[in-house]
């Protein structure tokens, strides 16, 4: 059975007075949901609030973004190790906004999950097609290259610890939703790919959906067989929405 998993992407949103108050309500409405892990990616800048805020409660925290090595001439960058510096527990890797606004590549993101895991961050690997190449049917294509790139430089064995988020990049922020039946069938097929290379761990990955995810939404999404949870991004700023989607992760 694998335990669902509600991430918040607060992206670059929020001032340290709207982090305080996120937190604290997160904080208060999650007690009595132990049966989902709740995780928050908020800016770096407020990893210190988690940290404070979040220390004595099940919530985790997580980078939203590393570079490589632990330390160097790397200017504006931030190191896995800092990370693990303010208690984070996941950092994502390869959101659409990295790979597409800041043009992360195949090759920098496997580094970057490497890097990752060689400081004990879990990574939360996000995956997604394009409209383009959704309607060009290379989705499958496009997300096997995606893991394919991660598994061939960090190994198979590099899943155990991971997540992987699949959030076709079309419904990132439009508020457009994949069907539970369109997100099940992918979260099948990256089952499926990861099963060539063990079917072991294929089972034992959490993969979350991720696109436009919000209250109405969340139970249909995770009640399909392998679909784990989601990674919320404009829901998870508001501190109701988000608690409801985490209350559905609990009931389904
Ligand atoms: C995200 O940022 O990962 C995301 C899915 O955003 P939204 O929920 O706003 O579509």
């Amino acid at each position: 059975m694998r335990k669902k998993i509600v991430a918040g992407n607060w992206k670059m949103n929020g001032s340290r007075y709207d982090a305080h108050v996120l937190l604290e309500s997160i904080k208060q409405g999650a007690g009595t949901l132990s049966g989902v892990e709740i995780i928050i990616f908020p800016s770096f800048v407020y990893l210190q609030q988690c940290e404070e805020t979040l220390a004595d409660s099940l919530i985790s925290w997580g980078g939203q973004n590393l570079y490589l090595g632990r330390a160097g001439a790397f200017t504006g960058e931030i190191s896995g190790a800092m990370l693990v510096d303010y208690g984070c527990q996941y950092v994502l890797i390869g959101h659409s906004e990295r790979r597409h606004l800041f043009y992360e590549d195949v090759n920098l993101l496997a580094a970057k999950y490497k890097a990752a895991q060689y400081v004990g961050l879990q990574p939360v690997l996000c995956v997604g097609e394009t409209i383009e190449e959704r309607e060009a049917g290379k989705t499958e294509s496009i997300i096997q290259q995606q893991l394919a790139s991660v598994v061939e430089a960090a190994s198979i064995d590099a899943f155990r610890q991971a997540v992987i988020a699949y959030e076709p990049v079309w419904a990132i922020g439009t508020g457009l939703t994949a069907t539970p039946d369109q997100a099940q069938e992918i979260h099948a097929f990256i089952r499926q790919v990861l099963a060539a290379y063990h079917p072991g761990i294929a089972q034992s990955v959490r993969i979350l959906y991720g696109g436009s995810v919000k209250p109405d939404n969340a139970k249909s999404l995770f009640a399909m067989p392998d679909i784990d949870g989601g990674l919320v991004g404009g829901a998870s700023l508001d501190a109701k929405a988000f608690l409801a989607i985490c209350q559905a992760a609990m009931y389904t």
